[in-house]
């Protein structure tokens, strides 16, 4: 089997009205992997996806290029039920019935239940189809399961028994999760679809060298893959992409075929199968690092014209455009330091759960005191911390409390005990003291129920201890995004082996690479590219495949090598920008193979300050988390320049006795200033002349996250 170039999930839909005209569920959702990336999208009525389909594939078709067209309902009946209905042991028999009886319009109006009502006619006993909606009535269908004596055994299909998470019987037409209403409508589009592709379309597993055809219709069900939508997205878009972004990654891996090879029994030519049942493991591992991007391909475009850029313009384009890729999982606490919430996260319970002591002491009712000396018999027992509460406490008596008790009933207030004495069960101290002095309330700190911290946050060490406090053990966090690092140029060599002096070693590499793991991504070394547009190709078309975003450093201006930018410019994605920044030559922008690139400077220098600037808040909106922006302050300098306007300019920097020295050379190769330095200061867009004492805005690395 030669391999897909493009694969189609649709998540079809039985709604009898058109569905509303802004994206929703329930309705039809078409996805599509293929090396141009990835897209989905909703159609308003059956009529209008199956015109939208057919269009779709007759470009395949014309381009020359392999599709498999996955759709989501049954393509077959429990056996024997064709033969029963048909005469012929064989789906298409059913198909083609169906399509001579379902009327479907194109505002979706449908006669399924109708078509039912007809088939159950046609078997003894009570029919196998049930359900229709309320307030109807029909001679052969009734609304509950009153299945009996029609002769097809089984409710469900082989490959639905098999499937890891019960699928339902397509026989079930209403009610929740039901599939049969969907089946009945889409059987006759399928037949439609094999007139209209003839030879050059297979049905798996029906025709037994389906798999060799162009176009391969196939049977899927999406809830195989638990997915988990982000905020505003629709779960049945999110679905069709990571569905066939999963196919497509099992056939990057060569795990596809073995997919195909799980369908088996005695009655496969009427039932079908569902593909992804018996390789539920591999399909959900590839799903795992499935992404759904919605990176149009113009996402890095500069309006026309723009010359210089500003960098707070940049900034903006680059955050309205991007948008997470990555999917969802779920992580317990201790291993989620680093990483991106899905959705806000919520107290389990309050903190404090109940009322307790705040410190050591003496606990009782304050109703019962008053000013001057005061004494209380103690109760026997104490109250402390981890331990069941020792009974109520009468009013006018006292008991032991130890910091953290739960305030025993009858307690609303505590005497520390450094200003309280003990003598003959007797506990005195000096009134008046304040009601509710030394307790902590129920929820003082957190109510249960409130949101603790909001989706796109990236978590850090304390907020691990809210969660847990709140008795949260486990968040849904995004995967780590996967970021490839990359150096081009013909002049670099590895640091390690003895280089001619015209010879560079690479610098960029490790720190790239470090900076991404710093920001919780996987980084992924590419290694290191020559000048050569032909192997650099390839290298991107392989780390394309394997990782959600790639960083390159060098050759990413305008010039002879400049071949990152070159390719870009070939696949038509590229937007140099050329941002007014110091240091920095124009970013490489663009997308390749639907995976966006950062084109960074060669320069080191050039190189840490865009991945800082730019490359770090778009990587982490990539990764799901919410824009960042450095918290820098207001600082004296030590130090005097005079800036001229135009361009923002970062100067390596550091914080001594409080005033802000920068690096004694501005030179760009000047790879020890970084070392050197603790942060950047960071002068305006205009013309500035800083003098000792001046202020000045320093950036730490820290507010980069380093
Ligand atoms: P380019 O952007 O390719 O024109 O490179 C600009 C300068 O940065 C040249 O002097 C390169 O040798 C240098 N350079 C490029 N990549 C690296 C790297 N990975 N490590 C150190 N220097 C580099
Ligand atoms: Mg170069």
């Amino acid at each position: 089997m030669s391999r897909f170039d493009t694969i189609l999930v649709v998540d079809w839909s039985a709604r009898a009205v058109p569905s509303p005209a802004a994206p929703s569920p329930d309705s039809v959702w078409i996805g599509c992997v293929e090396a141009q990336g990835m897209t989905s999208a909703y159609h308003r009525t059956r009529g209008e996806a199956e015109a939208a389909l057919h269009e779709r594939v007759d470009a395949l078709v014309a381009a020359d290029r392999r599709s498999l067209l996955c759709l989501d309902f049954a393509f077959g009946y429990p056996a024997p039920f064709a033969q029963r209905l048909t005469g012929h042991a064989h789906a298409f028999a059913v198909w083609d019935w169906l399509e001579a009886q379902i009327v479907d319009g194109p505002d979706n109006a449908n006669n399924r239940y109708e078509v039912a009502d007809a088939m159950n006619a046609q078997f003894p006993g009570q029919g196998p189809f049930w359900g229709h909606p309320q307030g109807r009535t029909y001679a052969h269908l009734t609304m509950r399961d009153a299945r009996s004596g029609h002769g097809v055994a089984d409710e469900k299909r082989l490959t639905e028994r098999l499937a890891d998470g019960h699928p339902q019987s397509p026989f079930k037409l209403a009610g929740a999760g039901a599939v049969g209403g969907q089946t009945l409508t889409g059987l006759p589009m399928l037949a439609r679809l094999r007139r209209r592709y003839e030879a050059r379309l297979g049905v798996w597993p029906f025709e037994d060298h389906a798999l060799d055809r162009q176009i391969v219709l196939a049977e899927v069900w999406p809830s195989l893959l638990a997915v988990t939508p982000g905020e505003g997205e629709v779960r049945d878009d999110i679905q069709v992409r990571a569905l066939a972004a999963a196919l497509d990654r099992m056939q990057q891996e060569g795990s596809l075929d073995a997919a195909f090879a799980a369908a088996h029994g005695d009655a496969l030519h009427e039932e079908g199968w569902i593909l992804g049942v018996g390789v539920e493991e591999a399909l959900r591992a590839a799903a795992h690092g499935s992404v759904h991007p919605r990176l149009g391909n113009d996402c890095f475009a500069l309006p026309p014209g723009v010359d210089w850029t500003p960098v707070d313009e940049a900034l903006a384009r680059l955050r309205g455009s991007l948008s997470c890729v990555t999917g969802a999982e779920a992580v317990p606490i201790a291993a989620a330091e680093g990483r991106v919430l899905v959705a806000a996260a919520r107290a389990d319970r309050a903190n404090p759960p109940a009322a307790n002591a705040a410190v050591d002491g003496y606990g009782f009712a304050s109703g019962a005191t008053g000013e001057g000396p005061q004494s209380l018999p103690l109760v026997e027992g104490r109250a402390a911390a981890g331990q069941p509460s020792p009974g109520s406490v009468p009013e006018g008596r006292a008991v032991r409390i130890l910091t953290g008790a739960i305030l025993p009933e009858g307690v609303d207030t505590v005497i520390l005990q450094e200003d309280a004495a003990v003598e003959d069960g007797q506990v005195t101290f000096n009134g008046p003291v304040r009601p509710g002095a030394n307790t902590r309330k129920a929820g003082e700190d957190v109510a249960a129920g409130v949101t603790l911290l909001p989706p796109g946050h990236v978590l850090r060490p304390p907020d691990l201890a809210l969660l847990a406090a709140t008795g949260i053990a486990r968040v849904e966090v995004r995967r780590r995004l996967r970021v490839g690092v990359l150096s081009t140029g013909d002049e670099l060599a590895e640091p390690g082996v003895a280089a001619e002096p015209e010879l560079t070693y690479d610098a960029n590499r490790p720190m790239l690479l470090a900076l991404m793991r710093r920001w919780g991504h996987e980084a992924v070394d590419l290694g290191h590219a020559r000048d050569d547009r032909g192997g650099l190709r390839q290298r991107l078309d392989r780390a394309a495949e394997g990782v959600d975003a790639i960083l390159t450093s060098g050759g990413a201006s305008a010039g002879d090598e400049d071949h990152v930018s070159a390719l870009l410019r070939e696949a038509g994605s590229l937007d140099l920008w050329r941002i007014a920044v110091k240091p920095g030559r124009p970013l490489a922008l663009g997308l390749w193979r639907g995976v966006p690139v950062f084109g960074l400077p060669g320069n080191p220098v050039a190189a840490f300050v865009c991945t800082l600037i730019f490359a770090r808040p778009s990587l982490g909106v990539l990764a799901g988390a919410t824009w960042s922006e450095p918290q820098g302050f207001e600082v004296p300098a030590a130090f005097e320049k005079r800036k001229k306007p135009g361009r923002r300019e970062y100067l390596r920097a550091r914080l001594r006795e409080g005033r802000a020295e920068i690096f004694a050379s501005e030179g760009s190769g000047r790879i020890s200033g970084l070392s050197w330095a603790d942060g950047l200061v960071e002068l305006g867009d205009g013309a500035a002349q800083v003098r000792p004492g001046d202020s000045v805005r320093f950036l730490p690395y820290g507010s980069f996250g380093l």
